[in-house]
């Protein structure tokens, strides 16, 4: 089946960043939310990212303008029953997750393809709940979207070969580069990145190093771009304690114990970049570390 409408559930941060990858790539959007107040504030956001990439010659303007055309928000979820394939981007929650696709299904056409953006929820157990396990995978984006080159397609149990394949091209089409992950917890890029950010952070709690040399040395020592105390800040220090529940949880191992310090700065409300501290503090002109 061709795919050209695309619906997109959800209009937070992932959700804006789907949309303009979709539509710069010439997809047909359909954006919903149950907050109208998202849905305004994503339009404006993907029309500042996109006058970024006509800035730095990504796109042109006319392009620009076309993209911005080919989206259509909404905030009646039933409105997206012609979508040729649905990513649904909605709050990390199953229960919210599983209530989308309850309510989509009576509307969208026995061929439409669904998909989910979760980052730690289990793609079969969403899929067994639906009319199509068969029709039913992960479309995992990385953040940002527009930037980062990455989707990790997940196949569930029941994932046949034709929906995997169609989104495949889909990916291709996007510009973008897909590996294959299996349906187990975390899949492939949280279940390496997330353990080496909780031992960075045992490597704080243990006192073998500051923020600031755990940080350098792995910038210096090991090319990384950041370090993975500001990269855990950048994620949001909750998402990755519920990632690494997830992974302590699915796969009862203890080498995935998450540490201590970093439920401690959650229980505190430090959570990184968005509440202004974490591992470092925001609230002044640099970056501050907190220990
Ligand atoms: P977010 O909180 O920024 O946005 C979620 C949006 O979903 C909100 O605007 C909310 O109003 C909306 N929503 C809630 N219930 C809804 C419903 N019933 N119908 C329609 N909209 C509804 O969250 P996010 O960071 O964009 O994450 C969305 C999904 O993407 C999650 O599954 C998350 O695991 C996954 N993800 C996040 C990241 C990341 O770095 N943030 C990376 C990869 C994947």
């Amino acid at each position: 089946m061709a795919i050209e409408q695309v619906g997109i559930v959800g209009a937070g941060q992932m959700g804006n960043g789907i949309a303009h990858v979709f539509a710069v790539a010439g997809y047909d959007v359909l954006l919903t939310d149950v907050s109208e107040d998202a849905l305004t504030k994503a339009v404006a956001l993907i029309d500042r990212n996109l006058t970024r990439q006509v800035t730095r010659d990504m796109i042109s303007d006319a392009d620009k303008v076309a993209a911005m055309k080919r989206i259509t928000t909404t905030p009646k979820l039933t409105n997206l029953g012609s979508a040729d394939l649905i990513i649904e981007a909605a709050t990390e929650r199953e229960t919210i997750k599983q209530a989308i696709f309850e309510d989509l299904i009576p509307h969208i056409k026995p061929d439409t393809i669904l998909t989910s953006n979760t980052s730690s929820i289990s793609i079969t157990r969403l899929a067994s709940r639906t009319d199509r396990p068969e029709k039913f995978m992960g479309f995992h984006f990385m953040n940002p979207v527009p930037i980062m080159q990455l989707v990790e397609l997940i196949r569930g149990i029941a994932t046949d070969q034709d929906t995997f394949a169609a989104c495949e091209q889909v990916v291709e089409r996007l510009g973008k580069t897909s590996t294959a992950s299996e349906d187990f917890p975390a899949f492939i890029v949280n279940r390496i990145l997330m353990p080496m950010i909780n031992e960075a952070i045992y490597t704080l709690y243990e006192g073998v190093g500051s923020v600031q040399s755990i940080d350098t040395s792995l910038k210096l020592g090991a090319n990384h771009p950041m370090g993975p105390l500001e990269l855990a800040d950048f994620i949001g220090l909750d998402t990755c304690l519920a990632i690494m529940n997830v992974l302590h949880d699915g796969l009862a191992d203890t080498k995935y114990r998450p540490c201590p310090l970093l439920t401690k700065y959650v229980e505190a409300g430090w959570l990184g970049r968005k509440s202004k501290r974490g591992f470092y503090d925001y609230r002044g002109d640099v970056p501050v570390p907190t220990r």
